[in-house]
């Protein structure tokens, strides 16, 4: 008999076919499906950083190259990483992860804390991949919807709170919302919840205004998450980290992480590139002004509406059914995210901030979609 038809291979594959991660269209499958050509597409779906000129990235990444020797495992490379990373947030080596982007270490994280019977609870709207983790460890669940007004509802999320919740993730800024939670709401949550880890995500704070991971040294059950993809444009090289209380964090490192997680050369360009913060501070300075103008160019557009951010991208929506405007993006070559219903709103779409030439465009074609008649 094929091992495919067996029962107890049947069932662990099914138990994991509804979890993963939904990919958008790709650059290549909009030009084979909508014949755009590939130069012409507009990628704003992932919240990627277009503000850091490619050359200066490039020339980091050839500088580690050139002294790089793939035959080799990484060695000093992550506790390097982790002294640089140490010295930008100003919080001690030991208390810092590094891992193969967030993603991993949320991963990482719900590995050590959540097992079959013991619950999580999140928001709703947010990022899926806390889903993910929570799914692949056979643990359940709980989402508590934000407020109308995007913000978090701490009673209704310490009422889903059980003896066996042992994980509370949060994201702040809030992906796809792009507002961040009120600081004191924060603490409400990790002194009411004690007793369980709160894993606050932190991907996009470097284009808000504050962050909270000072907040790690009163509390051992918060653990921040932070990424090299967003503010620091290098979402292909796959670096992200998180800070936490230093027993956890070196659990997360030595015991629960696998060896060689991450690859040499992402470490060392994550050290070189915060040896160079002036392009990271100098790309989040423009984008911030790009995207409060393509909210304001937005919120022209008759039958749409686009949210204040505090990210690299912008929650809008359209009086016009979200599958049929998210089409003719792609036949004008832009892809945008389609959320659908968010809350109690109809037709969402998350879009990144792009360049002004790329935004000037997601508003053009906005406009012709949405004011038609
Ligand atoms: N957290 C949030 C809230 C995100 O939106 C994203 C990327 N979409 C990530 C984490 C992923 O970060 P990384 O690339 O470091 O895995």
């Amino acid at each position: 008999m094929k091992i495919k038809n067996r029962d107890w291979f049947r069932r662990k594959l099914e138990a994991v076919k509804a979890i993963g991660y939904i990919f958008g269209y790709s650059v290549k499958s909009v030009e084979r499906s909508f014949g755009q050509r590939e130069s012409d597409i507009l990628k704003l779906d992932s919240n990627e950083n277009f503000f850091i000129p490619k050359y200066e990235l490039l020339k980091l990444i050839m500088e580690v190259i050139e002294e790089f020797d793939p035959r080799l495992y990484p060695q000093e490379e992550e506790q390097e990483l982790r002294e640089k990373i140490s010295s930008y947030i100003r919080i001690p080596a030991d208390r810092i992860v590094v891992g193969n982007g967030s993603d991993e270490l949320m991963e990482r994280i719900a590995r050590l804390f959540l097992e079959a019977g013991e619950l999580a609870v999140t928001i709703t709207p947010t990022f899926s991949m806390y889903r993910h983790a929570v799914k692949m460890q056979r643990a359940e669940l709980i989402e508590v919807p934000l407020n109308e007004d995007f913000s978090l509802n701490v009673d209704a999320i310490l009422s889903k709170i059980t003896p066996k919740t042992r994980v509370l993730f949060l994201c702040s800024p809030n992906n796809p919302t792009a507002n961040q939670f009120k600081t004191e709401e924060i603490k409400r949550l990790l002194s009411a919840f004690e007793d369980g880890i709160v894993v606050l995500d932190e991907a996009y704070v470097e284009f808000a205004g504050s962050s909270v991971i000072y907040l790690t040294e009163d509390f051992d059950n918060l653990i921040v998450l932070r990424t090299f993809s967003k503010a620091f444009g290098l979402a292909g090289l796959r670096l992200g980290y998180c800070i936490a209380d230093a027993e956890v964090a070196e659990t997360l490192s030595r015991n629960v992480g696998l060896p060689y997680a991450v690859n040499t050369v992402a470490l060392r360009v994550g050290a070189k590139i915060l040896e160079k913060l002036e392009i990271v501070e100098n790309a989040i300075k423009q984008l911030r002004i790009e995207r409060d103008k393509l909210i304001e160019a937005l919120n022209t557009i008759e039958g749409v509406r686009a949210f204040k951010s505090e990210t690299n991208f912008v929650l809008f929506h359209t009086d016009k059914p979200s599958t049929q405007a998210y089409r003719e993006l792609l036949q004008r070559g832009i892809i945008v995210k389609n959320l659908g219903a968010l809350l109690s709103l109809k037709n969402c779409f998350r879009a990144t901030v792009g360049l002004p030439e790329m935004n000037v465009r997601l508003v053009q074609a906005l406009r012709d979609i949405c004011e038609a008649k």
